[in-house]
């Protein structure tokens, strides 16, 4: 079955909604297959958001996401890349559907890095990119 990377980011474990986006995953149908909670060091974050150095919400970006722990989870099932994304909702979580996690959950809080909660992988590539640098122990052999 299809493996995707959820991470919760800091914002999310600070306001104490592990729980809740863990909920929703499950609720929804998905398989949890790994779960740990980390504070990610600058390697490890400057690995997972390699695609994004240089632009001008990078260095907030690393900032933020090691500014506490996050919750980084292993979600399995069909179609789970999209369909976590799905649940997420879009990256704005001023304007992210209601009824997703970013839009129900989420706002703006006027920083440099929009704290929205969770990431998702956005592609089988990504997403076995991204379980790699999280849980090596789950890399494919
Ligand atoms: P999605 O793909 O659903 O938009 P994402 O997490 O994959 O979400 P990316 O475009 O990969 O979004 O950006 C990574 C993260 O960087 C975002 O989730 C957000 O926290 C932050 N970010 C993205 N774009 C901006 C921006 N223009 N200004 C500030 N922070 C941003």
């Amino acid at each position: 079955a299809e493996r995707t990377l959820v991470l919760v980011k800091p914002d999310g474990v600070r306001r104490g909604l592990v729980g809740e986006v863990l909920r929703r995953i499950e609720a929804k149908g998905y398989t949890l297959v790994a779960l740990d909670l980390r504070t990610a060091d600058d390697d490890l974050l400057g690995a997972h958001y390699a695609e994004h150095e240089g632009k001008p919400f990078y260095a907030p970006l690393v900032e933020f996401m090691g500014s506490g722990p996050v919750a980084a989870v292993v979600v399995e099932g069909h179609r789970a890349i999209e369909g976590f994304r799905s649940l997420a909702g879009t990256t704005d979580p001023t304007t992210a559907a209601p009824g997703t996690i970013r839009g129900d959950l989420g706002r703006d809080w006027g920083l440099a890095v929009t704290q929205n909660l969770v990431h998702g992988s956005d592609s089988t590539e990504s997403a076995a990119r991204e379980i790699g640098l999280w849980f090596p122990e789950l890399a494919p052999a």
